[in-house]
């Protein structure tokens, strides 16, 4: 029962992502910069932040508690007796790592966020919660629930290396990113300028790259189809987006870097 609502979550991600990535390109989501009336009320960003983000944080840990209390996937009697306690350890580690993004997501980045009282459409709130629950569940049924076993060497597997060393880079130029931004607002106006420094000489949105660099290292990491389509969705839902900044960039300011690219950087 619980496979197939994994399937099925999993499928409909995906599903989700393809649509998401079609529409993008003719319809902005309409918040920060792109925000507009017309889609029914809305909230502070600041506190949409928090709610959208925060079943992120709390759906995987649910799973962990799931499987511990009820015994089941990695905490299950025939797994512990085949595997042994230290096939924990991996599992663990993942979930330290989706929540040093997610802390950082659902409360650090708000709390410091310039322009927190601008309007964001409660609908789009929705829509991130119900995105984030499915994604807790596919992500923490692979880790805790599925019995599916990572090795204690699955550490010096290159593909956990290398996935690792993706999510650290993309976590590390995304912070840094949001800072940049962050800064520029320094009389804490609404406005916008032009970001300059560090990965910014060479997108307009280093911030959404970091963000596609890390989830790839998590699909890449984890080797599983639950952060493959995390990693899907993430391409889809930001690189639509980071083109368009990077248009509206160049219509707005005629001294706009030229070489600057919008997302990837020296190619898209
Ligand atoms: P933006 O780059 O649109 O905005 C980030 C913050 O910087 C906002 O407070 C914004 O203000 C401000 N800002 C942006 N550009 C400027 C500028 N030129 N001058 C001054 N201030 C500026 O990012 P998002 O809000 O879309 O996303 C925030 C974070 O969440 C990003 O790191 C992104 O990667 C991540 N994210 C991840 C998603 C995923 O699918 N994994 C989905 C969406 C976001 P304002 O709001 O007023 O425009």
């Amino acid at each position: 029962m619980l496979a197939s609502v994994y399937s099925i979550t999993l499928i409909s991600i995906c599903a989700v992502a393809l649509v998401v990535f079609i529409l993008l390109f003719f319809v902005s989501a309409p918040y920060g910069r792109y925000q507009r009336g017309g889609w029914g009320p809305a909230m502070h960003a600041r506190a949409a932040w928090v709610v959208m983000e925060l079943p992120a944080v709390l759906v995987i840990a649910a799973c962990a508690v799931w499987a511990a209390g009820a015994g089941r996937g990695v905490f299950s009697p025939e797994f512990q007796a085949l595997h042994g306690g230290t096939a924990l350890i991996v599992p663990f580690l993942f979930l330290g790592l989706w929540q040093a993004h997610y802390v950082y997501r659902t409360f650090v980045f708000p709390l410091l966020m310039r322009g927190g009282a601008k309007p964001f459409p409660v609908v789009l709130v929705l829509f991130a919660m119900v995105f984030n629950t499915a994604n807790g569940f596919v992500n923490g049924y692979v880790l805790f629930l599925s019995g599916r076993w990572y090795p204690l060497p699955w550490i010096w597997d290159p593909r956990f290396l290398a996935g690792v060393a993706l999510f650290v880079f993309g976590l590390l130029v995304h912070i840094s990113a949001d800072t940049t931004l962050r800064r520029l607002r320094g009389d804490r106006s609404n406005g916008y300028l032009i970001p300059r420094g560090g990965m910014f000489e060479l997108v307009s949105a280093p911030n959404y790259f970091g963000e596609i660099v890390q989830w790839l290292g998590w699909a890449v990491m984890t080797w599983s189809l639950a952060g493959l389509s995390f990693a899907v969705f993430t391409v889809a839902n930001l690189l639509p987006r980071g083109v368009r900044y990077h248009a509206w960039y160049c219509a707005e300011f005629d001294e706009y870097p030229e070489k600057r690219r919008a997302v990837v950087p020296y190619l898209l």
